[in-house]
């Protein structure tokens, strides 16, 4: 588990309070920590640190669920402006093949083409369903804050073979495993064969884990980087 989920997990305010009671001084007081946690950029990455691993399981912050509709949106509708181009562009050249008699072999080509295009637009454009795109996005956050531990490397992201440490060759040195479709239909509030049966969803699903995923991440080192952690080793 990264250094910088733990630390965070400190400023939960049920945590706060115990913070330096017992023996031995804390090793970072919870104001190195807020100060770290304020020298990491705004946006998403932030947002998400402060959600995973400060405010923990249960809560879904406005302002975070704002920055990852907006961020599907802007996809979204991109992704449906190529579909209705793609569609269009199918359209007008089948309207060329009905009008020439005699189309030649290229102009046929150029259909078949099209309609590839098509259908690859067509599948990369999101469904819509209000009610499943806000509980995707409530989904992956919990699917991020669950960590889903790789049991080979118990979340640490390498092994040891022999004397020397090596990326767990589990989870390619990522110290998670990806839920299964199953556990991720559940948290939509889909069944497993809606989920199989419309790709689309599960494509939403991964865009947006993966963006979460490295925003949290980069801003997990970021918050690292602040209490110097990790400085020696760059050094
Ligand atoms: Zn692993």
């Amino acid at each position: 588990m990264p250094d910088y989920r733990r630390l965070l997990a400190k400023l939960n305010p049920r945590a706060v309070n115990f913070l330096g009671a017992g023996g031995g001084a804390p090793e970072h007081t919870t104001d190195d920590l807020n100060g770290a946690l304020g020298m990491v950029s705004d946006g998403l990455g932030r947002q998400l640190l402060e959600a995973c691993w400060v405010l923990g399981p249960g809560h879904y912050p406005t302002l975070l669920m704002d920055t990852m509709k907006d961020m599907v949106h802007k996809e979204w509708t991109s992704r449906r402006i190529a579909d209705e181009v793609a569609r269009l562009s199918l359209h007008i050249a089948e309207e060329d093949l009905a009008f020439r008699r005699n189309p030649t072999h290229d102009q046929k080509m150029q259909v078949t083409r099209l309609k590839l295009e098509a259908e690859g637009a067509k599948l990369r454009a999101w469904p819509y369903n209000p009610e499943v795109h806000v509980q995707i996005r409530r989904a992956v956050l919990d699917e991020i804050r669950g960590q889903n531990h790789c049991e080979t490397c118990q979340g640490r992201e390498s092994v040891w073979d022999g004397d020397l440490s090596v990326t767990c060759p589990e989870c390619n040195g990522r110290g998670f495993v990806a839920l299964s479709g199953r556990k991720r239909a559940e948290m939509i509030g889909l069944s497993e064969g809606a989920i199989r049966n419309t790709h689309q969803w599960v494509d939403l699903y991964e865009w947006l884990l993966g963006r979460c995923r490295q925003a949290e991440r980069y801003a997990g080192e970021q918050f690292e980087r602040s209490l110097g952690i990790g400085l020696d080793k760059a050094a």
